[in-house]
């Protein structure tokens, strides 16, 4: 049996830590099933916002008509799209192909890895061990069970990058946030899509709002079905078609279209890996159980990243890994901090939040909040869109910012700037209330939703103005009906 210092399986934030590992002079064992660089680099982050970038500047054309410039656009290379996609792949990929073929301490095993023993890992029927083993073995596609869905075929995340051309009508099962980048890059290039999200809204896990903003601004350029269960598949007439039943009616419908992209969620690789026959412990849906170390139940076995089914973002796992690494290289035991998790969705319009939920911040605190559209600042207003909108919301006794959720242009920017504030000094907004905004810029609508922070879920003592009652009895959201256009434009 082959003995390694470390064992590293998975090549996606996996490799953050070859590297160090190398300096501190370990021989290293590198596994991964599919090609180096893992998700993000090959099938995720990377490749869909090289896509999506080109969807965004014909949106913008398509709704600059709203002040007024009529434009059109003539011809989209889809070749030319793809070809830039699959480049930057390729280049990253071949330039960590040679950074692991140069290196003589690292062997790289280009196969799926099996546990078969305690810290004993299989790979193409040889064993090898390590005292120390890291889990970063990601995630993949969900596919749901749909009668016929295998026969008819279907494209992921994980084959798309190969098609030749766009698909005339494209039907997308799932709601989440890979389904609305990929309709929002398919239908922007022209493709007829039409989306079956099983969830009564768009990206569920953010704000009811945001997820109807999107749905409102999408179904100008597809079609939308919500709360609907995707049942079977089936070939007519050349055709693909789905037959989805709405969960609340219970009624059937037929979908047609000339391809199918499923993006239902991701599961675990745990099946492949089988964890558990080295003792580590994983939950019901396979993905592995890690305390606030990162550490397994098994001593010197880490997981971090996809691998844990928590906060499947690349830069979160980024973050996990440096947690790994003072651990396994300095013995440092840091816990990792979850409070200030930003993410981002980089459909049209860009959405993106950080910290807590608006319903957990509702549920266990005292919370003050604003809501602030962007159309009421002034490049907002120069933008002109009617519905975007920025949300924060902090604890009222200590001031202590919870969350931040945005839907709209720079979306992402702007919620950065609100993860930064709950890394600052004690997590409050004060250092927001000192700071100068540049005028008129778009961070203006983020600085205008704190300043009109008004109590959520509470009486304030001194309340004397009367147009926001109501948003006391709030029922979770009630606070967002038009607090904002009282105030009219802000801008000085
Ligand atoms: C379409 C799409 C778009 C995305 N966009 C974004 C985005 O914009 N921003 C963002 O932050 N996140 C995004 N993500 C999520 C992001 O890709 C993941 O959070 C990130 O890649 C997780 O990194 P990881 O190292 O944990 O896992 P991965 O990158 O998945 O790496 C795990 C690797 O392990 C390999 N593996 C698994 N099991 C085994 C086994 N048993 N043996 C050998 N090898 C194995 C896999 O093949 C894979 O290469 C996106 C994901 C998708 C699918």
């Amino acid at each position: 049996m082959k003995k390694y210092d470390i064992i590293i399986i998975g090549s996606g934030a996996g490799l953050n830590l070859v590297g160090k590992a190398r300096q501190m002079g370990m021989k290293v064992a590198l596994i991964d099933d599919g090609p180096l660089g893992g998700t993000c680099l090959n099938r995720g982050c990377i490749p869909t916002k090289v896509m999506i970038h080109p969807a965004d500047i014909i949106r913008e054309m398509q709704e600059a008509e709203n002040v007024g410039i009529h434009g059109k656009v003539t011809k989209v290379d889809f070749k030319l799209i793809m070809e830039r996609t699959n480049a930057i792949v390729s280049k990253d990929v071949k330039g960590i192909e040679r950074g692991v073929a140069n290196d003589e301490g690292t062997d790289f095993y280009n196969t799926v890895a099996k546990f078969v023993g305690k810290k004993v890992i299989d790979v193409d029927g040889k064993k090898i061990t390590a005292p120390k083993i890291l889990i970063v073995s990601g995630a993949r596609p969900l596919i749901p069970r749909i009668k016929g869905l295998e026969d008819v075929g279907y494209l992921t995340n994980r084959n798309i990058w190969q098609i030749k051309q766009p698909p005339k009508k494209l039907l997308i099962v799932g709601g989440g946030y890979i389904a609305v980048e990929f309709a929002h890059f398919f239908s922007a290039i022209g493709c007829d899509v039409t989306i079956l999200g099983r969830n009564p809204n768009l990206v569920k896990s953010y704000y009811f709002e945001i997820g109807e903003v999107l749905k409102k601004k999408f179904s100008k350029y597809m079609k939308v079905h919500t709360n609907i269960e995707v049942v079977e598949a089936k070939i007519k007439g050349g055709k693909k078609v789905l037959i989805g039943v709405d969960r609340e009616t219970g009624k059937k419908k037929a979908y047609k279209g000339d391809e199918i992209l499923v993006a239902a969620g991701r599961r675990s690789n745990a099946d492949l890996l089988k964890p558990a026959e080295s003792g580590v412990k994983v939950d019901r849906q396979g993905w592995v159980i890690v305390n606030e170390f990162l550490e397994t139940n098994v001593k010197d076995i880490w997981a971090f990243g996809d691998a844990t089914g928590k906060h499947m973002f690349r830069h979160t796992a980024n973050y996990e890994s440096q947690i790994v690494s003072n651990a396994v290289f300095h013995d440092r035991k840091l816990a990792v901090d979850e409070h200030a998790i930003p993410h981002a969705v980089f459909t049209y319009p860009q959405i993106a939040g950080v910290g807590m939920s608006f319903d957990d911040a509702m549920n266990n605190y005292k919370v003050v909040g604003g809501k602030y559209p962007y159309l009421e600042s002034a490049m907002g207003y120069a933008i002109n869109d009617k519905d975007c909108f920025v949300m924060v919301y902090c604890d009222a006794e200590t001031r202590k910012i919870l969350g931040a959720q945005a839907i709209g242009p720079s979306a992402a920017e702007l919620v950065q700037q609100v993860c930064i504030l709950m890394n600052a000094e004690d997590g409050t907004y004060m250092p927001l209330s000192r700071t100068q905004t540049i005028h008129p810029a778009i961070s203006e609508v983020l600085l205008k939703a704190f300043a009109n922070m008004i109590p959520l879920n509470f009486e304030q003592e001194h309340h004397d103005h009367d147009h926001h009652h109501g948003h006391k009895h709030h029922h979770g959201h009630a606070h967002h009906h038009g607090h904002d256009h009282h105030h009219g434009h802000k801008h000085d």
